[in-house]
């Protein structure tokens, strides 16, 4: 069966201070059915990796470059991550792709980069509000999600995890229901599947407005595998009740 996970994206919040009891009350969560991860701000790295090396929590970054190194002013290398104890890297994520124009063929070389250092990508894809009501849901996540899988080797694809983030869900307290993000899964299944049988077992989950109140109905759902969460990943209650849902 697929593996579960729930992910909190901490986006760009946070400080030392802040961090260090949410990063506390994470690791000390009771080990639940889902593997638990968070992406957090490149400075926080250290902070999380000493808080959570003992524990089961996986920590991570929100972005990566898409050069192995060099003279790329600001950037972060996949392998830098690794230096830190990161084992996961989102990437494509709607800021990124919106805030910083990110295009689809970017997002690939950005995927190959975390998994040629041994980082599980969430490869995130999701349609805007004016997308959907256009009708246009499955071939903008299609492409989103072709484009990655068209530079990854049989091998490199089963390692990769998906998020289904629809845009107007995001930061928006207004959550895809349970039916529209399954909707969606079931599609994106499929297209893996198309490419190999063996990327049946690609966790696919699901992000935008999850909190306790809706997590279980999502999670409940035969092709959502847990989540990516926002908002709610920064109050500790809040990400372990989510955490316990998956
Ligand atoms: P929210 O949970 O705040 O809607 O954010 C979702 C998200 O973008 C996670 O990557």
């Amino acid at each position: 069966s697929r593996a579960k996970w729930v992910v909190g994206n901490w986006k760009m919040h946070g400080s030392l201070a802040d961090n260090a009891g949410l990063l506390e009350s994470i690791a000390a969560a009771p080990a639940s059915g889902a593997r638990i991860g968070v992406c957090v701000p490149f400075p926080y790295l250290v902070q999380a990796r000493d808080v959570l090396l003992s524990s089961s929590v996986a920590w991570g970054v929100q972005d990566l470059s898409m050069y192995p190194k060099g003279a790329y002013t600001g950037e972060v290398s996949a392998q830098m991550a690794v230096e830190f104890g990161a084992t996961l890297a989102i990437v494509g994520h709607s800021e990124r792709r919106t805030y910083h124009r990110e295009a689809d063929d970017v997002v690939a070389q950005k995927t190959l980069r975390a998994l040629e250092a041994a980082i599980t990508p969430i490869v995130c894809v999701g349609e805007t509000l004016e997308e959907r009501e256009a009708g246009s849901t499955e071939q903008v996540v299609g492409r989103q999600l072709d484009a990655v899988l068209a530079v990854l080797d049989a091998q490199q694809a089963e390692r990769i995890l998906v998020a289904y983030e629809p845009v107007w869900a995001i930061g928006t307290g207004k959550s895809a229901s349970a039916a529209e993000a399954q909707a969606v899964h079931a599609f994106l299944r499929e297209r893996l599947r198309a490419k190999s049988a063996a990327l049946d077992a690609v966790t696919i989950l699901y992000g935008g407005s999850v909190k306790p109140g809706n997590a279980t109905e999502l999670f409940g759902m035969p092709d959502i595998d847990g989540g990516l969460i926002g908002g709610a990943s920064l109050v500790a209650d809040d990400f372990l009740a989510i955490c316990r849902a998956a």
